[in-house]
């Protein structure tokens, strides 16, 4: 989508700092990290959300590039959120999962 901040990051009109891109999935550093490891794993294509996905091998793929990120890095210890809609606390409407590690965890989120 031509106005979607995450498709211009996918397209390199915005930069960003990529930890792992194949030909479906981008993963870059989250520019407001809330943890010292703070990634976003977002597939190439524009859905909307966790819902409006047509496809859910996509979202497999997601997680397969979560683990070679973490094995990759070393990280043990690490959470995987996604936020769907904006009173869950979505604030950028192209899928996306954060990859948050580094610092100990509350449970339950807030
Ligand atoms: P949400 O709140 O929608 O689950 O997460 C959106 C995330 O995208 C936020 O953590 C925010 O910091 C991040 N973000 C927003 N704009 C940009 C950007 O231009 N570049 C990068 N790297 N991250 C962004
Ligand atoms: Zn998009």
């Amino acid at each position: 989508m031509s106005d979607c901040i995450f498709c211009k990051i996918v397209s390199k009109e915005i930069p960003s700092d990529i930890v792992y891109e194949d030909d479906e999935i981008l993963a870059f550093n989250d520019i407001n990290p809330q943890a010292p490891v703070h990634i976003l794993i977002i597939p190439k294509k524009h859905y909307e959300n966790i819902n409006e996905v047509d496809d859910y091998g996509m979202v497999s793929k997601m997680f397969e590039v979560g683990k070679k990120i973490t094995e990759q890095k070393g990280i043990e210890d690490f959470r995987y959120v996604i936020n769907k809609g904006e009173k869950a606390g979505q604030t950028v409407f192209h899928l996306h999962m954060h990859l948050i590690a580094g610092r100990v965890m509350n449970w339950p989120p807030g």
